[in-house]
């Protein structure tokens, strides 16, 4: 990732895609598809926000949603804790235990006290819990230290949800893992190189050859162990593209499940507009849990509300909303709460990642379990319109929300392919699953996958720590199989 000003420039990250990949994905229709990853060292997590949430207990279990069945995990939440509790640690979390009404339990305390909120969230906070409801404050893995500020790595800056931290205070998997790895003197980077096929040995039960592409010529390596961490939708078109006589559906893909049940959260960007401005620069400090398993009205889990980092009319010209009458983008930009509502979509067997002619990756998704987003709208909605701590407009100070497409011209599903989980996913059964409990590949000896493709269920909080925590667990596993 060059280190450089733009950076921290939301006209360079969001308005012009700067760091976006410029590889062309299609849709189920043919459509070109320009995804928003990028694919520099540390991955999506050079520009995440770090809002680093465990699964809850009950998202490890079969959960019943208005849209169908969401699986049960082959693993328990109980075998994952002490993973997450590391992965906290490494991450550098920020939070506050158990406020979170949804927390499950945990083996530690989180290691740096919560990122406090800015005035007008914490104004937000109050009217939130005068509501009923039990705000938190997000977990977050930022290098930030509010007790000492001179010294803090994080200066708490506007540029983060989004952004490649400029001062390296965001704890992304460069500098958290890989830089630090790469003092050990047994580890070797290759940076520019894209693996193509793994090829295997003629009984197809080892990978033997790993086909590099590097600056336009061909490299091929060899090793004991090959672990895939492309991300979800790269590691399965990998597979795809790495078909033989042995596996003539793609590797490891016996199941025929290998791309299938592609998840990525029912996401979508809320500006809740007022009266009074909102001046908050750091913005990502609040969530909402209370209607993450349903309400007292709705019996079926809803998800979860947070924020997205603050817009700017820079980034709000990426995606135009449907602006309010008087209102110009700036100036709905200075006076928004910017919400992130995430719901849970559902694995289905159609949605999913194919390869085309090319080899290009060709990405089919039909949004469902969206009733589920209807409600946790409507929910936020009616919390918001029973504001009254604005002590100018009382209630009053409330304008509405107004959806941010924050995709021009793309449905967030598609393009939007953050949260992106599901294609090669782990089980007990060969036949339903493609990754034993371990993330290796049923079919394959020598082959695991340890990215966000492995979840058999999407839950509805980010996925990040998630996947962070199960690397450590595999790599746990592969210690002991190394030993
Ligand atoms: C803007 C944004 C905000 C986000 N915010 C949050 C958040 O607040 N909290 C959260 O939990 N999650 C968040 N996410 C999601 C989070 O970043 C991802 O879940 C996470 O990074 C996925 O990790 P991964 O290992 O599966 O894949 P990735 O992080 O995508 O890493 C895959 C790596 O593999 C490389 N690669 C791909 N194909 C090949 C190939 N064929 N050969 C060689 N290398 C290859 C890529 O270059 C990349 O470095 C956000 C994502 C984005 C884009
Ligand atoms: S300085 Fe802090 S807030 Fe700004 S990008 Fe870095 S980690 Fe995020």
């Amino acid at each position: 990732m060059p280190r450089e000003k733009d950076n921290w420039s939301t006209r360079a990250v969001n308005l012009q895609g700067k760091y976006n990949t410029k590889e062309v994905w299609h849709d189920a229709v043919g459509e070109a598809l320009h995804p928003h990853t990028n694919y520099f060292v540390g991955g999506n997590t050079k520009f995440y926000g770090a809002a680093l949430f465990r699964l809850r207990r009950e998202d490890f279990g079969e959960l019943k949603h208005w849209g169908g069945v969401s699986p049960a995990w082959p693993i328990s939440y109980e075998d994952m804790e002490p993973y997450y509790t590391a992965a906290e640690r490494l991450y550098h979390v920020h939070g506050e235990r158990g406020a979170d009404p949804t927390d499950p339990p945990a083996g530690a305390p989180y290691p740096h006290p919560p990122v406090s909120h800015e005035p007008r969230i914490q104004q937000l906070a109050d009217d939130f819990a005068r509501l009923g409801c039990r705000p938190f404050h997000v977990p977050l893995g930022i290098m930030l230290d509010e007790g000492n500020p001179g010294r803090s790595r994080c200066i708490r800056c506007g540029t983060c949800d989004g952004h490649p931290c400029l001062v390296a205070a965001k704890s992304d998997a460069q500098v958290v893992c890989v830089d630090p790895a790469l003092e050990q003197p047994n580890v070797t980077l290759l940076t520019r190189a894209m693996v193509k096929r793994l090829e295997t040995i003629p009984s197809g039960r080892e990978v033997a050859r790993i086909a590099v592409e590097r600056d336009g010529a061909e490299e091929i390596y060899a090793a004991d162990i090959v672990v895939a961490a492309c991300g979800a939708i790269n590691s399965a078109a990998l597979l795809l593209r790495s078909a033989n006589d042995r596996h003539p559906r793609g590797l490891a893909n016996g199941s025929d499940v290998v791309g299938r049940h592609y998840m990525g959260h029912v996401n979508s960007a809320l500006m809740a507009v007022s009266k009074c401005p909102n001046p908050t620069i750091f913005q990502k400090t609040l969530g909402l849990n209370d209607f993450y398993f349903g309400s007292e009205d709705w019996d079926h889990p809803m998800g979860h509300i947070s924020f997205v980092g603050k817009l700017d009319g820079d980034t709000l010209r990426g995606g135009a909303p449907a602006i309010a009458p008087g209102w110009t983008l700036d100036l709905m930009a200075r006076h928004s709460l910017d919400f992130w509502l995430t719901s849970e979509d559902l694995p289905a067997w159609d949605n999913r990642v194919t390869l085309d002619q090319n080899g290009g990756i060709v990405l089919a998704y039909q949004p469902n379990n969206e009733e589920a987003h209807r409600r946790l709208t409507a929910k936020l909605k009616s919390l918001m319109a029973r504001q009254s701590k604005c002590g100018v407009h009382g209630h009053e100070c409330h304008e509405g929300l107004f959806a941010r497409n924050l995709f021009l011209g793309q449905r967030i599903p598609l393009a939007g392919v953050a949260h992106q989980n599901g294609t090669v996913r782990f089980g007990f059964d060969p036949r339903t699953s493609a990754l034993d409990a371990n993330c290796k590949a049923h079919e394959v000896d020598n082959l695991y996958v340890v990215d966000g493709s492995f979840f058999p269920s999407s839950a509805a909080v980010n996925p990040a720590l998630t996947i962070m925590a199960n690397a450590l667990r595999v790599g746990d596993h592969l210690k002991t199989r190394l030993a």
